[in-house]
């Protein structure tokens, strides 16, 4: 039985040059292959194009609300792969005909594509690989501070951002991509350089929220009745406080 293979990274982590790789190793065994792209990717026209220069047309482009059974039903049965680049801007209903493709037909798909967005979100066609795919393969690419990149950044006009729309192709109206890894995504994109970032905000809402609550606990002791009672009792109040404090201080780090 054939199977439906998602072979995701980040940007830059030689997905298409892969796929052609895999095309070419193929047709050097006089085998044929296909290769789909989705005309959401307007780089490159109807050609895939690689980042380290090489390039081949598809044999098909695929339109965002295209019906994809249509096409693939129309494949001849001596095709020996379907190969898909850019396969994270299919939608749901696309991925979904290229599953059923692999069982009916018995000729394995490789999709390659992102895993997730700029802003850290899968897009619509690596959610539905995610979910359906029978071979998940991570491929890797390196992030400035040497470590293994996840997550694609957006850079306009020089600057990180972590707003606008989910596409926007790399190379258009002032777009580019940069691949980190997760420490530096948020040290860069999200300014998060601190686990403990808002932990001053957080000390004096948890203080006063502790303080009210103990009060109610207590509520003989108010602010009128403490001044009469007696030492030791205050005492009391201070250490249990001090203790719901600590706790608190606990948990929520390892929230
Ligand atoms: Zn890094």
């Amino acid at each position: 039985m054939n199977k439906l293979y998602y072979r995701y990274g980040a940007m830059n982590s030689g997905k298409t040059t892969l796929l052609l790789q895999v095309a070419h190793n193929y047709e050097e065994r006089e085998m044929k292959v296909l290769i789909l792209k989705p005309g959401i990717d307007t780089k490159g026209d109807n050609k895939i194009v690689t980042r380290i220069g090489l390039s081949r047309e598809v044999d098909h482009l695929i339109l965002p609300d295209e019906d994809l059974s249509v096409y693939l039903k129309s494949i001849s049965n001596d095709i020996s792969c379907v190969l898909v680049d850019e396969s994270q801007f299919l939608s749901k209903e696309q991925i979904d005909e290229l599953y059923k493709f692999t069982k009916l037909k018995n000729i394995s798909v490789i999709c390659y594509g992102l895993r997730s967005d700029f802003k850290t979100n899968a897009f619509p066609g690596s959610k539905r690989l995610f979910e359906v795919a029978d071979v998940m393969e991570e491929m890797y690419t390196t992030c400035r501070c040497g470590k293994r990149a996840k997550f694609n950044a957006r850079i306009v006009n020089g600057e990180f951002t972590s707003s606008g729309d989910q596409v926007a192709i790399d190379g258009e109206n002032e777009v580019s991509y940069e691949s980190l890894c997760g420490k530096c995504y948020l040290e860069k994109v999200l300014k998060i350089t601190d686990y403990d970032y808002d932990k001053e905000n957080n000390s004096i809402k948890d203080r006063l929220r502790i303080y009210k609550e103990e009060i109610k606990k207590n509520n003989k002791l108010t602010s009128k009745t403490l001044k009469k009672e007696k030492k030791t009792i205050l005492i009391k109040l201070r250490d249990e406080l001090n203790k719901n404090l600590h706790k608190n201080e606990y948990t929520r780090k390892l929230k």
